[in-house]
């Protein structure tokens, strides 16, 4: 951050009084801009023996293979973003979402949240930020052209747990 967005002045990153760590402060109006992480939601999303991915048209990683996910608006609940997420990316409806992934991702401030969920017919599409939609059977899922170690971290749980039919809530950090 260079400027403030209230005001347009230049911001400096210190410490402000009371609080213990640097933030990017205006010293012409006063504010304090504090950054806080960002949550990714997105799904898991199955059709009856496979599961859904996308091929990224955008950067980074262009053309590697992702679940559906992206940034939660304001004014949104997790199921809602994660719901939008996976019709705009993929262009699938998804019902029966259960919170099953929580991935706190420190070094890029993010905490990702994957949910399970089951798609409402064998219907897709991809939207633009999707270059093709496919379904995998695990045997065909392309470990080496997955885009973030995320995802991959994701799949695995996923695929380690579906044998019992057991999903446990998982947190992990990375
Ligand atoms: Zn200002």
């Amino acid at each position: 951050m260079n400027y403030c967005s209230h005001c347009a002045a230049p911001v400096a990153l210190r410490k402000p009084p009371g609080d213990d760590r640097p933030r990017f402060v205006c010293d012409a109006c006063g504010a304090i801009h504090y950054q806080n992480p960002r949550v990714v939601v997105g799904c898991i999303p199955q059709w009856e023996e496979r599961i859904l991915l996308c091929r990224r048209a955008i950067a980074p990683r262009t053309g590697m293979w992702t679940l559906p996910a992206g940034y939660l608006e304001n004014g949104e609940t997790i199921i809602e973003g994660a719901r939008r997420e996976t019709l705009e990316e993929a262009g699938a409806g998804v019902a029966d979402l259960f919170p099953y992934l929580l991935f706190n991702l420190t070094v890029v401030n993010q905490i990702y949240i994957m949910f399970r969920a089951r798609m409402s017919g064998p219907r897709f599409a991809p939207g633009k930020e999707s270059l093709e939609v496919r379904l995998f059977a695990q045997l065909e899922i392309p470990w080496e052209e997955l885009a973030f170690t995320v995802i991959r971290a994701s799949l695995e749980r996923f695929f380690q747990d579906r044998p019992s039919g057991f999903y446990p809530f998982f947190m992990g950090d990375m």
